[in-house]
């Protein structure tokens, strides 16, 4: 069975649609497939229609943005919980998806002003033109803006030299809390699975202080064969799931040609002696 659970249409900051998305799905031997959009699931309906229309099983799914803090006066580490088998049509996850979308404005706006000061105007009308969903700003969209003012040759380069902590156009942001995010998953009927753990700065200690309140909140699955996991952490990752009795998930975290090292279906199978998220499905 290929599973790929993580993927980005132009609904959030993916460069497909819902549709094009499904045809690549497909054509990587995809037999599950889940659409997870950052704090957006408009793209869901037409991911299912062209899913099932090409013989392959849909899972409505969507990755939130939380901000975590091991101590209270910590500056916070964001961090993204992918929710799976969500009901997209529930009440609490819609508000709580569209408070996180209304942040993104004001946030893009302070990044606009930070690239301005280091030299760069227009960002903010520049990365507008990439956001077909306007409610969905990122800075996926402002590093494309980025990349066609030549200031790096591709989206990859753009993150080591602009957008990120202690560069030009980094913003210090509040996304959900973890228990907000949890609670809006898991009150829509969904898993809540931590996305891609091995690309957060967090050290060892931290790391396991998450991974603790996460299980205590219900949390149930973590990402271990990802897009976004070198080699060694898929390994590190497979004994995370099997110290705290994690399920294990894997998502390519598509978001489409010249932009994701891993086309959907593609990764290797996760290790079998760990149990799949969807072996109940
Ligand atoms: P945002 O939610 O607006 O902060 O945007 C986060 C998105 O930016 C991620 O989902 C990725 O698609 C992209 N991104 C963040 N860091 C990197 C990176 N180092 N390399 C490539 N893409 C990145
Ligand atoms: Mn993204
Ligand atoms: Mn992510
Ligand atoms: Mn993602």
């Amino acid at each position: 069975m290929n599973v790929d659970l993580h993927s980005h249409s132009i609904a959030s900051d993916g460069l497909l649609t819902s549709e094009e998305v499904a045809a690549r799905a497909r054509d990587g031997g995809v037999d599950i497939w889940a659409l997870t959009d950052h704090d957006e699931t408009k793209g869901l309906a037409a991911a299912r229609a062209a899913a099932e229309g090409m013989g392959m099983r849909f899972v409505d799914g969507v990755e939130i943005s939380v901000t975590w803090r091991a101590q209270p006066a910590d500056k916070g580490t964001t961090i993204h919980m992918v929710g799976l088998q969500i009901d997209p049509a529930n009440a609490a996850l819609q508000a709580g998806l569209k408070q996180i979308r209304s942040g993104r404005d004001e946030r893009a706006e302070r990044m606009a002003r930070d690239l301005e000061i280091a030299g760069i105007p227009g960002a903010l009308e520049g990365a507008k033109k990439y956001a077909i969903n306007p409610e969905l700003l990122s800075r996926s969209h402002f590093a494309r803006f980025l990349v066609e003012a030549g200031k790096a040759r591709n989206t990859h380069q753009v993150f080591g030299n602009f957008l990120t902590e202690g560069k030009p156009g980094y913003v210090v942001h509040q996304w959900a809390t973890l228990p907000e995010a949890m609670e809006w998953i898991r009150g829509a009927g969904g898993v809540a699975v931590v996305a891609h753990p091995g690309r957060y700065r967090l050290g060892g200690q931290q790391l396991g202080q998450f991974f603790d309140e996460f299980k205590d909140l219900g949390g149930a699955a973590i990402e271990v064969m990802t897009g976004s996991h070198t080699v060694e952490q898929y390994n590190h990752f497979a004994e995370v799931a099997r110290c705290y009795d994690f399920m294990a998930s894997r998502g390519s975290d598509y978001h489409g040609p010249g932009e994701s090292r891993i086309e959907p279906g593609q990764l290797p199978p996760l290790p079998s002696d760990l149990t799949p998220v969807w072996h109940d499905w």
